[in-house]
């Protein structure tokens, strides 16, 4: 027997366990709805469970859950899975593409220099880092820089869904195609389509460009602006540069 099956026979003797326990009346220990799907699917720990039966109380619950994840490709090649950073209850939530190398390495998301942009444009907007949410579309980095594919964003996702469920922010801000097309819409396009509001599980959401399209495309910074103001009016937080340039009139 290798661990795999000695731990699928584990489970299933657990589940039998737990039955009887209940058939001669004595209470069954307390199982999450998550658990609970795990033992009803039976011996089949590589299938993700529908999102739906998500239910976690809270943000370390459910990176507790997550565990050493492997439910899907990108697991073979990641270092650490980065599941995100932030105050459990922030009032706005930026969502990535997928870690990169840096992230890897230190389990942090935008830490590299895509990274340090995303904070100054935080700062701009009178917010601090650690006054937000940061995560990603997928929880690992995928080889060589690649896009993240759509089984693997098909298997992350409900994660990120019960993670923005359990933070309920004000706001969602997309960073780039991946997260856009992931939240949005699979036709959604950065250039034709950014700036303006949608909405992702009934909050708001604001879809523009990536921190690395701007290393790449300064020019662009503008338009991202443009975005961060559209969110600072919708949190009432006031534009630092237009009160400086008040003071100035
Ligand atoms: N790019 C992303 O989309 N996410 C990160 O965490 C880092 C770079």
């Amino acid at each position: 027997m290798n661990v795999r099956e000695e731990l699928m026979d584990l489970l299933s003797q657990i589940k039998m366990q737990l039955l009887n326990s209940q058939e001669i009346g004595l209470d069954a220990p307390y199982l999450s709805k998550n658990s609970l799907y795990y033992l009803n699917k039976g011996p089949q720990l590589d299938v993700a469970p529908s999102e739906e039966s998500f239910d976690f109380n809270s943000l370390k619950e459910m990176e507790q859950f997550i565990g050493n994840c492997d439910r899907c490709k990108l697991s073979k090649e990641r270092k650490n899975i980065v599941f995100g950073e932030g105050p459990p209850d922030a009032r706005l939530v930026f969502v990535g593409e997928a870690p990169g190398m840096e992230e890897d390495l230190t389990g942090k998301p935008f830490i590299g220099q895509a990274g340090k942009l995303l904070t100054n444009i935080i700062k701009a907007m009178g917010l601090t880092r650690d006054e937000v949410y940061i995560c990603n579309v997928v929880k690992c980095h995928p080889p060589r820089n690649r896009d993240p594919e759509s089984d693997e964003i098909g298997t992350c996702l409900p994660f990120l869904k019960a993670q923005i469920s359990l933070i309920k922010p004000k706001i969602i801000c997309t960073l780039g195609r991946i997260s856009a097309q992931s939240l949005i819409d699979k036709d959604f396009r950065v250039t034709r389509d950014r700036g303006g509001w949608r909405s992702f599980m009934g909050i708001p959401l604001m879809p523009t460009y990536h921190p690395a399209y701007l290393l790449r495309y300064p020019k662009a910074k503008r338009q991202v602006w443009e975005d961060m103001q559209e969110i600072m009016l919708k949190l009432g937080l006031k534009d630092p540069r237009r009160l400086k340039n008040q003071n100035r009139d």
